[in-house]
């Protein structure tokens, strides 16, 4: 396997076991020593600390159970109340900064395209996946609404608040989109329809279109047909683990979570039937020991049925049973984004393409030239998502450094700047001659004010 190590790697470009990717299970040396399920090597989850049976399904939140009062700012020394969906939702800090609700900048933008919204239980979500911050194991340290999610704060508000603000602003309102992510939760169905008519009653569609983040596996086809009717644009899968395997390992029974793979296609295949071609799609999470080849693979299996993939890169996220896992490395990550990009827009096919014995993308199937300008124009490199009113390749839902820190950004919440460009260069090993990147360049241009 020395053939996989980077003779020089940038410290963040680091994968699972010293690779400069985060290894398929099955490419791994199996030296003695390495633990089954325990290994920092092999990009398997912790196993969880015991819940104290007074913590579990919510239970401090609703012994204690002090009233809800307007916003609700996590983890700001107050006791979380007892907020329940659909009177409350969660969204994230970057739509509560872009209305209003909470004071901070965030790095690079202004303001974000899309107000994501999140349902809220004291019971939480009844799954317990490896990534995610809001799982349930994390009963055990952290009431629900305090939870950090895709590494941020998610403040709770009454809908109707938000609601009224957006109605207020009518067609001057900053977001292209609004997206219901539902939770594992006996209510989330019920809850999710009620959410959506209420928007949909004071705010139409044309103007903010709604996505639906769903949970398929308290779903049936009647109800995405239902969200369909009811004026929902999109309905997205978070497929998140890109193999079977993968999926069972870190969201189904590898860590007592209800999910299957198998229930997660039914539905996404009920959305294609229902919501038809461009309306439907997956998210995918790259790095969590899958191939880049399994990845592309699942991308153009989206694409041949109709529907987008929606990519994220793989990080800790502090809490979570994956928190002590290396962040995907840098180039990895690119390579898929760039190919993710060629497939979903540019009419690559993956059978174009040319893989290593390690599943690493070879050769991007298209001549130098237009790899080059697909580069320089920089879209490959932005968050992907559901579109806004900018463009079909441009997502509304930038999700600001839901996957990286700012420092070493992952997916760019706005148009990468040449230093950027110079940096991502750097990161594939594909910079132009006398265009050489200088480490923490990027910061520079941004200090002085690009
Ligand atoms: S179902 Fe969604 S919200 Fe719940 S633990 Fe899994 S990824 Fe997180």
């Amino acid at each position: 396997m020395s053939c996989l190590k980077r003779e020089v790697a940038l410290p963040s470009a680091i994968g699972a076991n010293g690779l400069d990717f985060n290894a398929a299970l099955d490419m791994l040396p199996r030296a003695e020593g390495i633990r089954p399920g325990g290994s920092d090597t092999d990009m398997q989850p912790r196993v969880p600390v015991p819940t104290p049976r007074e913590a579990k399904n919510g239970g401090r939140v609703k012994h204690a159970n002090v009233p809800p009062a307007g916003v609700y700012l996590p983890n700001n020394n107050r006791l979380t109340p007892n907020m329940r969906s659909p009177e409350y939702v969660q969204l994230s800090t970057a739509a509560a900064i872009t209305l209003g609700i909470m004071p901070g900048k965030m790095h690079g933008c202004s303001c974000t395209r899309c107000l994501n919204l999140l349902l809220t239980y004291p019971e939480g979500c009844r799954a317990n996946c490896a990534y995610c911050g809001l799982a349930r194991h994390r009963e055990a340290d952290r009431d629900y609404a305090d939870r950090n999610f895709i590494r941020v704060d998610w403040p709770a508000v009454p809908m109707a608040e938000i609601v009224a603000k957006v109605a207020r602003d009518g067609v001057n309102t900053p977001f292209h989109r609004m997206c219901i992510s539902m939770i594992t939760h006996p209510n989330s169905d019920a809850d999710t329809v009620t959410v959506l008519k209420q928007w949909t009653d004071r705010i139409d569609p044309a103007t903010v279109p709604v996505s639906i983040l769903s949970n398929p596996t308290t779903m049936t086809r009647g109800d995405v047909q239902t969200l369909y009717e009811l004026g929902a644009e999109i309905f997205t899968v978070a497929l998140d683990a890109a193999t079977p395997e993968i999926f069972d390992r870190t969201r189904g029974k590898g860590v007592q979570s209800p999910h299957s793979w198998a229930k997660y296609w039914e539905i996404m295949e009920a959305a294609r039937d229902i919501f038809g071609p461009q309306k439907f799609g997956a998210h995918i999470i790259v790095g969590m020991g899958e191939t880049e080849h399994d990845t592309l693979a699942l991308v153009q299996r989206l694409v041949d049925i109709g529907g987008h993939s929606h990519m994220f890169c793989f990080f800790p996220e502090k809490g979570s049973l994956m928190d002590h896992l290396p962040a995907t490395p840098r180039d990895q990550w690119r390579r898929v984004q760039i190919a993710r990009y060629l497939i979903d827009y540019r009419g690559v096919r993956v059978e174009h393409m040319r893989f290593d014995e390690a599943g690493r993308v070879s050769d991007f199937g298209i001549p130098k030239s237009e790899l080059d300008a697909v580069i320089d124009q920089g879209l490959a490199f932005r968050t992907s998502g559901c579109p806004g009113k900018f463009r079909e390749d441009l997502s509304a839902c930038d999700r600001p450094y839901g996957d990286s820190p700012p420092s070493n950004i992952a997916s760019y919440p706005f148009q990468p700047r040449p230093a950027d460009l110079r940096k991502i260069r750097h990161q594939l090993g594909m910079e132009k001659p006398g265009e050489a990147y200088e480490e923490g360049e990027e910061i520079e241009v941004d200090a002085a004010g690009p």
